[in-house]
């Protein structure tokens, strides 16, 4: 046998803190217990039936049989600017602004690789999606961290960042509607984080892969929708949950042409692009009526509301999202979000995600998912009600 060592790359990975709450649950699971899942990122409704039968259609095409363009294929880029003029009046050239993605988490995952040196920093919000500090360690920059806090609306405080950060800085990541906090950002916050990256030559990467699950039909603000945005960075969007198409693989990244240039470098170097058939459905999916996604929005909304209600009711500390399907939820006294997620899945069988797991600045807070039925949330809920 030879020695087989992982790069220091692989080594240096944050430890996954989720591996040990999936072992909790296998063993709960092994003992009978009717666990309720509500720690998934992962819409329980299935993907829209005319999203389906559009698949099955470009599956028999051979056309679509061969190797996609790498940029994806025009008519899918031609969608996806319809989509942005449509949504939020934002003009795009489908030729240079837009490129297609297999999951938004790859393009999000690799945009380092394009503009970050070994030694560059990345500013990375924290609590947030795991692959941003990744994706910066796998290109060896350096993450700075920008803390999330709820005094501050959970929108990171620029004025914070040290200079020499600020110089060493070549991207920003940022994502409102906001997973884990379901924050949304205001549009001042955005015209501020256009001002700090032009000043510092900073690409900014908003990820905005929850914009269209919100509630009260109040629409979040698209970060390309604010002006100069163009100027200083992308926006990276998905149809995974939009159209519950986590499982489908693609998403796309619009915007900055010199930025969106320099991530397809990347891609064509490293994949080959969407399956066609998936394309071609995808463009089916971007031209739902709004109806579709209003009623998904209600599922959502009746289950945020039975959720926040009823954990309000038993006296946890809450703030009822305006957006995502995520409930960000304040630990109680004597426990961690590690030892309080333990505690509801021992004594509840209920299981939600602790804050620590994305990111230092999560400790104190556990994250419930909407993913499950009214029904499920109001038994989640009764449980956690006897055991508190
Ligand atoms: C789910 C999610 C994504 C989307 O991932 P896909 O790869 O497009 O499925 C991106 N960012 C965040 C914050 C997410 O929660």
């Amino acid at each position: 046998m030879i020695k087989i060592e992982l790069a220091d790359r692989v080594k240096n990975l944050p430890p996954y803190l989720f591996a040990a709450i999936d072992k909790m649950k296998q063993k709960a699971l092994s003992k009978g217990v009717d666990v309720i899942d509500l720690s998934i990122g992962d819409p329980d409704i299935p993907t829209p039936q005319h999203i389906i039968d559009a698949m099955k259609k470009a599956v028999d095409n051979p056309a679509h049989h061969r190797y996609p363009s790498y940029e994806g294929m025009i008519s899918y880029r031609e969608a996806v600017a319809n989509w942005y003029r449509e949504r939020f009046n934002v003009s795009l050239d489908p030729k240079t602004e837009v490129l297609s993605l297999i999951g938004s988490k790859e393009g999000i995952g690799h945009i380092p690789l394009a503009f970050v040196n070994p030694g560059d920093v990345v500013l990375v919000p924290s609590p947030g999606y795991p692959v941003y500090p990744v994706g910066t360690l796998f290109a060896g920059g350096e993450s700075y961290i920008m803390p999330l806090k709820e005094d501050n609306g959970f929108l990171p405080d620029f004025k914070s960042i040290p200079e020499d950060k600020l110089e060493k800085a070549k991207l920003m990541f940022l994502n409102y509607p906001n997973n884990p906090t379901a924050a949304v950002a205001p549009k001042e916050f955005f015209k501020e984080a256009i001002e700090l990256a032009a000043k510092y030559n900073i690409i900014i990467c908003h990820d905005a892969a929850y914009s269209e699950i919100y509630y009260d039909h109040e629409r979040p603000e698209s970060f390309l929708g604010i002006e100069g945005a163009k100027d200083v960075g992308i926006e990276f969007h998905s149809l995974s949950k939009t159209y519950n198409m986590t499982g489908w693989r693609i998403g796309f990244a619009v915007g900055n042409k010199d930025v969106i240039f320099g991530l397809g470098k990347i891609k064509t170097n490293l994949d080959s692009g969407v399956f066609q058939a998936i394309q071609e459905a995808s463009i089916i999916a971007l031209q739902t009526d709004d109806a579709v996604l209003s009623g998904i929005r209600n599922i959502y909304q009746d289950r945020r509301d039975t959720l926040y209600e009823g954990l309000k009711g038993i006296g946890l500390e809450i703030n009822k999202p305006k957006a995502t399907f995520y409930l960000w939820t304040k630990v109680p006294k004597g426990f961690d979000s590690t030892t309080f997620v333990a505690h509801l899945l021992e004594n509840a069988g209920v299981l939600g995600t602790p804050g620590v797991g994305f990111g230092a600045h999560g400790e104190g807070y556990i994250r419930f998912a909407l993913t499950q039925s009214v029904e499920r949330i109001k038994e989640a809920v009764e449980r956690i009600r006897k055991e508190l």
